[in-house]
Formats: C-alpha cells, sequence, structure tokens
C-alpha cells in the first residue's frame, strides 16, 4: 500500500490541523507555511493525486470544492478579495500528491505569478 500523504494524515487525524471546515466530501485547514495573512488548504476527502488526475467519477465532487470557495470566503469575510491555486505536477511546485486548492487573502497578490 502506498504511503499517506501528509493531507491524508489530517483527513484520518493522524496529525493536526487547524480545521475551520469540513464535511461529507471536503476539509479546510490553514497552511502550515501561510503566504498570506489568510492562506487555507481546500482538499476532497477523496485521495485525487491531482487536477490532472480527475476522472469522470470524480464530477460531483470537484464541484462541491469549487462551489465551497466563496462559501469559505463568506464565512472567512474575505470580502477585498481572494485567489484561488492550484499547483499540478511538479513544474508547477505540486509538494504534495493530494489534490489541493489554496485559498488566499488578506493582502494584494502581483500578476503573473512566481
Ligand atoms: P503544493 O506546493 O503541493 O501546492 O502545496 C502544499 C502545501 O501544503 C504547502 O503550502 C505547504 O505549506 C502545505 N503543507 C505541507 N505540509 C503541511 C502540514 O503538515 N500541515 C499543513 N497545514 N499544511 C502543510
Amino acid at each position: 500500500m502506498a504511503e499517506k500523504t501528509v493531507f491524508q494524515k489530517i483527513i484520518d487525524r493522524e496529525i493536526p490541523a487547524s480545521i475551520v471546515y469540513e464535511d461529507e466530501h471536503c476539509l479546510v485547514f490553514r497552511d502550515i507555511d501561510p503566504q498570506a495573512p489568510t492562506h487555507l488548504l481546500l482538499i476532497p476527502k477523496k485521495p485525487i493525486p491531482s487536477l490532472a488526475a480527475l476522472t469522470a467519477e470524480d464530477r460531483a465532487v470537484a464541484g462541491h470544492l469549487l462551489m465551497m470557495v466563496p462559501r469559505i470566503a463568506q464565512q472567512l469575510n474575505l470580502d477585498a478579495g481572494f485567489r484561488v491555486v492550484c499547483n499540478c505536477g511538479e513544474q508547477a511546485g505540486q509538494a504534495v500528491p493530494h489534490l489541493h486548492l489554496h485559498i488566499l487573502a488578506g493582502r494584494a497578490f502581483g500578476w503573473p505569478p512566481g
């Protein structure tokens, strides 16, 4: 069996995390190394390795993740705006092979991203 990712360990409560939202399909927690005043990670409970690994079977959970973004933003009063980032693959900087959306807020962000 493949070794659990750090995010799977958070889902399974084997390591602690600052969890801000949870439901049947997803978990939202604070990034351990925040890159903005608010830096959340939104992950599916299903261990999908990356955005590129989504299949038709994941349609509902993928839709749920996206629909959760504005709800989380509203819950945390991110009224001034927020940025959603999904690093997919090595060259994009994906370090944890479990699909996740970064939700960043609380400062201005440059474009293009680094
Ligand atoms: P990636 O580079 O794969 O897009 O993002 C992975 C993110 O997971 C990074 O921002 C990193 O700081 C965060 N991270 C890695 N390990 C942990 C952990 O144990 N706890 C939490 N809360 N975040 C983590």
